[in-house]
């Protein structure tokens, strides 16, 4: 066997390492395959990571958002007008990203995390980046904290629990965004973060959450990120990774968060291949582990259905990267019943872990209870003479039904929720006409809380409806109906 000499070999080896480099550089670039409306989709760039900016030929700074086997749709910082197809593309090695820090709060950004509220610049020692990989099993516990939103047919039926990731579905004007800024409303003096992602809105529908926020207190803990319908697409896509952005920035520092994207399907409609999307930046809502201080980051994605269809190729790709539904549904919503929650076909699947004891010894049966009902009356208006029992159950239901009527940005406490709920589900308001619900609940509520303090002291210091608390409600709401079928009959 012939002995290589030293020269000879280390010709070999630099061969190899030129060989090695260039493999390098061959993976870091790309061809352009195609071009349009702030997106391009990239052939090659194997090694480039999500968030990686990358570099047209003519100029143009991108960032690589979707990385799928084949190709990498990559969001253009421009026009992108000059890119030609076919041209070049080359990876830069840097993430983008943005500052971040307490100043954001109360402040309205532009997905570049600029201000646009017109009150100066925010002041940042950090910088985070926009799209940084999700916490691991390790790095996570399960959800087991409520997310009140303050609507009883949500927190009642369809608990949300914080680092959970509830997807609310509907038809156009149904009251999605109301759901979800009621929530941001009912998170104060509880110390939740909320961060607004509005894309793709009319201005003037931001401006409007915007004052809704101020008028009611919520912008003191709300960051809000906006990029309108006439903002170019690429800032659009990026806006929902700054808002994630800065809900990480909290959650870490042991902070709950929670954040709205309103909503994702405009942009994945024109662009079905960056669907992909979604489900990594759904992944970063989380309950971190008490070794990393057990923030969280719960996030309320929004989506538009057509006619109701959820098994078109986004909602179905949504759903199936959250951990439930909240559907609402055009006919409830024009029949007046508000907030138009389909309570029977919605669902968490982390339940009941995330409602406090006494919403569950109250809430367990009402759900089935609303899904029978909903069955019975369609049955019952082809029926010509129903039972008694039936007839019990249909009022009963209409009860129910009616009590989980919520006008918009009135949100209720959870104490006030489980008298509401224990009220109806005990058929205490079976003699009273439909009609009449609304207003004697409201009653019985302010008398409750003006008369019987002690009532919300046992929830919230016990989390429970102990015999005690139960006993006061025995005790008072038959004579507030008492009292109020006599003052109505007058
Ligand atoms: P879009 O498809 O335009 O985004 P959306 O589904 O987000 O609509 P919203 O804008 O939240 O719906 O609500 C539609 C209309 O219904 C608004 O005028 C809003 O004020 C009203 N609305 C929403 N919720 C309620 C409620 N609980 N009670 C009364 N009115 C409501
Ligand atoms: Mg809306």
């Amino acid at each position: 066997m012939a002995t290589l000499r030293a020269d000879e070999i280390s010709n070999i080896i630099r061969e190899r390492i030129e060989q090695y480099n260039r493999e390098v550089k061959i993976v870091n670039t790309g061809t352009v395959l195609q071009v349009g409306d702030g997106i391009a989709r990239v052939h090659g760039l194997d090694e480039v990571m999500a968030g990686e900016l990358v570099e047209f030929e003519e100029g143009t700074i991108g960032i690589a958002l979707n990385l799928e086997s084949n190709n990498v749709g990559v969001v253009l910082m421009g026009d992108g007008l000059m890119i030609q197809e076919g041209s070049s593309v080359k990876a830069t090695g840097k993430i983008a990203q943005i500052p971040v820090s307490e100043a954001y709060l109360g402040r309205v950004i532009n997905a570049l995390a600029k201000p646009i509220d017109g009150r100066g610049e925010i002041s940042a020692s950090e910088s985070r980046l926009i799209e940084s990989p999700a916490p691991g099993i390790i790095s996570r516990r399960s959800v087991y904290e409520p997310l009140q939103t303050g609507l009883i047919a949500i927190d009642a039926m369809i608990p949300i629990g914080r680092g959970q990731r509830e997807l609310i579905i509907g038809d156009r004007q149904t009251g999605k965004t109301a759901v979800a800024t009621d929530t941001i409303l009912n998170q104060k003096g509880k110390n939740v973060i909320c961060v607004y992602v509005a894309i793709g809105q009319k201005a003037s529908s931001v401006a409007q959450v915007v004052t809704t926020f101020q008028e009611q207190g919520a912008m003191e803990y709300t960051i809000v990120v906006a990029e309108t319908a006439d903002s170019p697409a690429t800032l659009q896509y990026l806006a929902p990774y700054t808002g994630a952005a800065l809900a990480e920035y909290f959650m870490y520092r042991k902070r709950h968060t929670s954040i709205i994207y309103d909503d994702l399907s405009k942009q994945a409609q024109a662009y079905r291949q960056m669907s992909l999307l979604h489900s990594r930046l759904l992944e970063r809502a989380a309950k971190l582990s008490s070794y990393l201080g057990e923030g969280s980051m719960t996030a309320l994605p929004i989506v538009e259905t057509q006619s109701g269809d959820v098994s078109a190729y986004i909602p179905t790709n949504v759903i199936s990267i959250t951990d439930g539904q909240i559907f609402l549904s055009a006919d409830l919503f024009n029949a007046g019943i508000r907030p138009a929650i389909n309570v029977g076909i919605s669902v968490s699947r982390v339940g009941s872990a995330a409602q406090i004891k006494a919403m569950k010894q109250v809430a367990g049966k009402s759900k089935l209870e609303l899904a029978q009902f909903a069955e019975l009356e369609a049955f019952a208006q082809f029926a010509s003479d129903l039972d008694k029992a039936t007839q019990n159950q249909l009022a009963r239901g209409q009860r129910l039904r009616e009590l989980l009527k919520q006008s918009q940005a009135d949100p209720l406490p959870v104490e006030e929720q489980v008298v509401t709920i224990y009220t109806g589900a005990n058929g205490y308001l079976d003699p009273l006409e439909v009609g009449q619900v609304k207003k004697f609940l409201v009653q019985l509520r302010t008398y409750l809380k003006k008369n019987k303090p002690q009532f919300q002291e046992i929830i919230s210091s016990t989390k429970t409806l102990t015999k005690q608390a139960e006993a006061l409600l025995k005790e008072v709401i038959p004579e507030q109906i008492e009292q109020f079928l006599l003052q109505e009959q007058t």
